[in-house]
């Protein structure tokens, strides 16, 4: 599944302990992989990385704090956008609002439209009318009203009628009369797309101009739905689509080239065979289940865990030895920073608080701090002793600081030092510990 094989791409991701270009490529192309493996065309699956590579490297994902995190939020994103982004409602604004239902046989309509009637009446008050337009088996009437008994819902039908376009029109007659305010109008299927099929749902389609036409598609049959998907568009040019079979494992990806193919958005997702297993169509929710998201968030900061250790091992080594420099500490102070507030921090350190109490670090003097240390020579970062009172005077003429300002941060730079030295063991893994990003 998708989150192993981000493992894989990910591995590279610790080897090198850091994200790169090459990296955010290789990513991606698993998250390609895995796209395709849940149905999603192939070439949407392309344009799709290619897009979010794009926007990976424009938003400076190799120097973000969490870059696996930046990565998976892009990748959701975009999927989201690409399922339509929004919820989309159905039109219920006629009286009544006729809604049909169209789609392969074996789809799901019948049970789809006993989950709507009941999702209807329960959740948005209305008084809906079921109708059975199958009129090719005896047994697909009996169905539907075994599905309307169950929610408490009126079933129109006309045994022996081999006209579908009249029992719709005499059904939307009875609904004005009855005060139905919704009619859902359950029609035949084929096992494939067959010109009598299209023939017969384009006539109730052009008699009845029902306020919403819905394809409905069976999720698990992968790319053939689009095709399908296609084919009904083409001649019902329909509204909305609803994905059924979402229960269990089915991946969902045809929601992504459904999406893209005919570009008609998504409206509701069938999860079971009980009457209650209906769900609005979230776009963002179908990303995280298309990416099994939770597992690729807490695999991308597992990576990065690893990433923040080695450099925290570094670190200390480099401490122990007497070779932490201004370099260093320009780090540390970077990855602070974007921590939050440096009080804060400093405040969570056990024991340091009252140390660091008078280090001055608001963003002003941050600043200082960051020219002075950049008007430092590569030796002088690495070995401070080597500053004497003529390289202060340089560096604070270079940083536009005052002699006394490099003083303060080499006293600064000395203390912390030495507690950073005295830390080490207990104190200092928690220091290390925050100071990671
Ligand atoms: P129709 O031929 O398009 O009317 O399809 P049906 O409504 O008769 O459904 C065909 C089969 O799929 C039935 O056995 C349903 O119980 C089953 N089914 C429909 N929707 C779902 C769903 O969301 N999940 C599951 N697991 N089964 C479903
Ligand atoms: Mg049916």
């Amino acid at each position: 599944n998708l989150s192993d094989k981000l493992d894989n791409a990910l591995h590279v991701l610790k080897g090198h302990g850091q994200i790169t270009e090459v990296n955010v490529a290789e990513t991606l192309k698993e998250v390609r992989r895995a796209l395709v493996e849940a149905d999603v065309n192939y070439k949407i699956a392309k344009e799709f990385t290619s897009t979010v590579k794009e926007k990976a490297l424009g938003q400076d994902v190799l120097t973000a704090l969490k870059p696996g995190q930046l990565m998976v939020k892009l990748v959701k994103d975009e999927l989201t956008q690409l399922m339509g982004g929004e919820v989309e409602e159905i039109d219920l604004s006629g009286n009544p609002s006729v809604i049909l239902m169209s789609g392969l046989q074996g789809s799901g309509k019948t049970t789809f439209s006993g989950k709507l009637a009941n999702f209807l009446k329960t959740k948005k008050n209305k008084n809906p009318l079921l109708v059975a337009c199958d009129i090719y088996r005896p047994a697909a009437i009996n169905q539907l009203q075994i599905v309307g008994e169950q929610i408490g819902v009126e079933v129109f039908s006309d045994v022996g009628n081999q006209d579908p376009v009249a029992i719709s029109k005499a059904a939307i007659a009875h609904a004005k009369q009855n005060g139905f305010n919704v009619v859902i109008i359950d029609t035949a299927g084929r096992l494939a797309i067959d010109e009598a099929m299209m023939t017969e749902i384009q006539n109730i389609h052009t008699a009845v101009k029902p306020e919403e036409t819905l394809f409905v598609v069976d999720s698990m049959t992968g790319q053939d739905a689009v095709n399908t998907a296609k084919a009904f568009n083409d001649r019902l040019n329909f509204d909305g689509v609803i994905l059924t079979k979402l229960d269990g494992d089915t991946r969902g990806g045809a929601a992504i080239s459904i999406k893209s193919v005919v570009n008609k958005p998504i409206k509701f997702i069938g999860t079971g065979e009980k009457m209650d297993a209906i769900d609005v169509f979230y776009p963002s929710r179908m990303a995280d289940r298309i990416l099994g998201m939770g597992d690729v968030v807490s695999l991308v900061e597992r990576a990065q865990e690893q990433y923040d250790e080695e450099e925290a091992r570094k670190l200390q080594k480099k401490i122990a030895k007497d070779q932490f420099g201004f370099d260093d500490f320009l780090k540390q102070l970077h990855q602070i920073k974007k921590m939050g507030s440096m009080k804060d921090l400093l405040g969570m350190i056990p024991g340091a608080g009252k140390m660091l109490k008078d280090i001055d670090i608001d963003d002003d003097a941050f600043k200082h701090v960051e020219a002075i240390i950049y008007s430092m020579t590569p030796a002088e970062r690495s070995t401070p002793t080597l500053i004497n009172s003529v390289r202060k005077k340089r560096i604070a003429g270079g940083s536009g600081t005052s002699v006394q300002q490099v003083n303060q941060l080499l006293k600064q730079f000395n203390q912390m030092g030495k507690m950073m030295k005295m830390m080490q063991g207990g104190g200092g893994q928690k220091m290390m510990q925050m100071m990671k990003g």
